[in-house]
């Protein structure tokens, strides 16, 4: 007996020990230190998170980085799980940034409701794979479910259809990724797929490739158009499907900051002059990722049902608006799509990482159906037959509990609160004489610049080159400014680069506040902006 302690705090490897992690912690004792230190992780890190309002403990990233240069994997066991989880409260928590902060307003990352811990839990202590029904059964079925009441958000067929569909293993009305991004990636790739029919001694693009399908339909390139505020991911994607991330064509926006129209029917004329080209998709986005602009989406499905051109909404952001009867119309249109991409981790609030892309046509994943030979055969129901991921685990059990306890009107409370939020802190910055609003909150997203006092002035009578100097001036300010109240720690928001009018050549510096988190207040973002006028002051002396 005092020799199996012995064993166990002597820290070896070996198999008495290795059975143990896959059973259960050591013993009774042991087992009370680990639920005490879950319990701090589950309830804890949570409580903690709240109480610790910077947003990150101070020290440089040279610092930390020296502490993480050992490349070696140790050969015995160092710590054990309890003193393993300690010191992840301890040591890497402090130092995480603390997202879930407030004062946090810079990205699209915030806090989330702390059942979400819980249910990303369970779904790991469950490990099912819905790759396939033989590792998930239940949850490739609540998939299906899932699936169908978001696509019903969206789409709103009738209940024909959703019967007929909801649970059919030949068809599908969407798919869970790993993000927004490859969300994107699968809408295009099917997009792409659609646009080159057979012909003869061609089957498919997806089984002869970009060459021999340009070469069938007597075309030079294949080309997407989307505005200029696209998201980068849409890039990766002309990357991966060969059409070349330059033939993802950015159009320029309007004075409502969103796709200019009339620029993009004279891109379409243009492309189709000399038939050499295939526009495979043009996008339309709700919410873009640095203005939360929304394009206008039924415009957009008119032109692309014009031309017979695949029609996609990246609603990555935007998508969960849908939710609020208040701000549901800023989103019509949506429906129109072909494919729509929304983003569990952003506006669901849910844990990183899981999106999803859904499809108007039930048969349009046919496009990308692969098999093999030991799992997702033929006529099986496994859903990995039609993904780009491999693995994956059951984000829809996340996804439905969540719709569970908080139904839509939950939802719909926290983007109310968002874009409502919004507006006020908007009304706050163009009340200093300090700010410029740069992009009013469509959603719940805004932009603005400090602009001292003296530059304003000179603003309005400055010549050309005079105005260059002042813009750089600007942009100077407004980066030491974002950097210097990041660096403090106790308030952070985004920056980015934007025309700030839009006779303007200038891409100029802006901080980009994306207002998610419930807990945020007009008092705490009228903080935020007392503590960038004292950081401004003290640039001067
Ligand atoms: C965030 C975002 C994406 C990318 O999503 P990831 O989840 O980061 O991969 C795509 N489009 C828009 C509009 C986004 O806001």
């Amino acid at each position: 007996m005092t020799d199996k302690i012995k064993k166990i705090d002597s820290l070896v490897a070996d198999w008495q020990t290795l059975h143990r992690v896959f059973i259960r912690p050591e013993d009774e004792s042991s087992r009370k230190t680990l639920v005490k230190y879950m319990e701090q992780i589950l309830f804890g890190l949570h409580d903690f998170l709240n109480k610790h309002v910077g947003v990150t403990e101070e020290i440089s990233l040279v610092k930390l980085a020296q502490e993480y240069t050992d490349t070696k994997i140790n050969k015995n066991p160092q710590k054990k799980l309890a003193d393993v989880i300690k010191a992840i409260i301890d040591e890497i928590a402090p130092r995480a940034v603390n997202v879930a902060s407030p004062y946090f307003i810079g990205h699209m990352t915030s806090a989330i409701p702390f059942f979400m811990v819980h249910l990303k839990a369970i779904t790991a202590a469950l490990n099912q794979n819905v790759i396939k029904l033989e590792t998930s059964k239940v949850l490739s079925v609540l998939e299906k479910q899932v699936l169908a009441k978001l696509h019903r958000m969206i789409f709103n067929f009738d209940d024909d259809f959703y019967l007929e569909h909801v649970q059919n293993t030949e068809t599908s009305l969407g798919v869970f990724t790993t993000g927004g991004t490859t969300a994107n990636l699968t809408a295009l790739w099917i997009a792409r797929n659609k646009s080159f029919s057979p012909k003869e001694n061609f089957e498919s693009i997806e089984k002869n490739g970009f060459f021999e399908a340009m070469k069938a339909h007597n075309l030079e390139k294949a080309v997407v158009l989307v505005s200029k505020r696209g998201h980068f991911s849409l890039r990766k994607a002309g990357g991966i499907l060969g059409l070349g991330n330059q033939n993802i064509i950015p159009i320029d926006v309007d004075v409502n900051r969103s796709i200019d129209l009339e620029k993009l029917e004279r891109k379409i004329k243009d492309l189709q002059k000399d038939k050499k080209t295939r526009i495979i998709a043009i996008i339309g986005i709700a919410g873009a990722t640095e203005t939360g602009i929304i394009d206008p989406l039924p415009a957009l499905a008119d032109i692309c049902e014009t031309h017979g051109i695949h029609f996609h909404v990246d609603a990555a952001w935007g998508g969960p608006v849908l939710l609020s009867e208040t701000y549901c119309h800023l989103l019509k249109g949506i429906e129109r799509a072909d494919s729509v991409t929304i983003d569990c981790h952003k506006q669901f609030y849910m844990p990183m990482s899981s999106g999803m892309v859904y499809f108007k046509d039930p048969k349009a994943l046919d496009q990308i159906v692969y098999h093999a030979r030991y799992v997702n055969r033929p006529g099986s129901v496994d859903l990995g037959i039609k993904t780009l991921e491999g693995s994956r685990e059951a984000n829809s059990l996340i996804l439905d509990s969540a719709l569970k306890i908080m139904g839509s009107r939950g939802y719909a409370l926290m983007i109310e609160h968002g874009i409502e939020t919004a507006r006020q802190f908007a009304d706050k910055i163009k009340q200093r004489n300090l700010f410029d609003l740069v992009t009013p909150p469509q959603l719940n997203i805004l932009t603005y610049r400090l602009v001292p006092e003296d530059i304003r002035k000179k603003l309005k009578t400055a010549d050309t080159e005079e105005r260059q100097k002042l813009d750089a001036r600007l942009d100077d300010i407004n980066i030491k400014l974002q950097r210097i109240q990041r660096e403090a720690g106790k308030s952070f928001v985004s920056r980015t680069r934007l025309k700030c009018s839009f006779k303007d050549h200038h891409n100029s510096v802006v901080l980009r506040a994306v207002i998610m988190n419930p807990m945020t207040t007009v008092e705490i973002l009228d903080e935020i902006l007392d503590e960038q006028e004292s950081i401004f002051h003290s640039l001067n002396h």
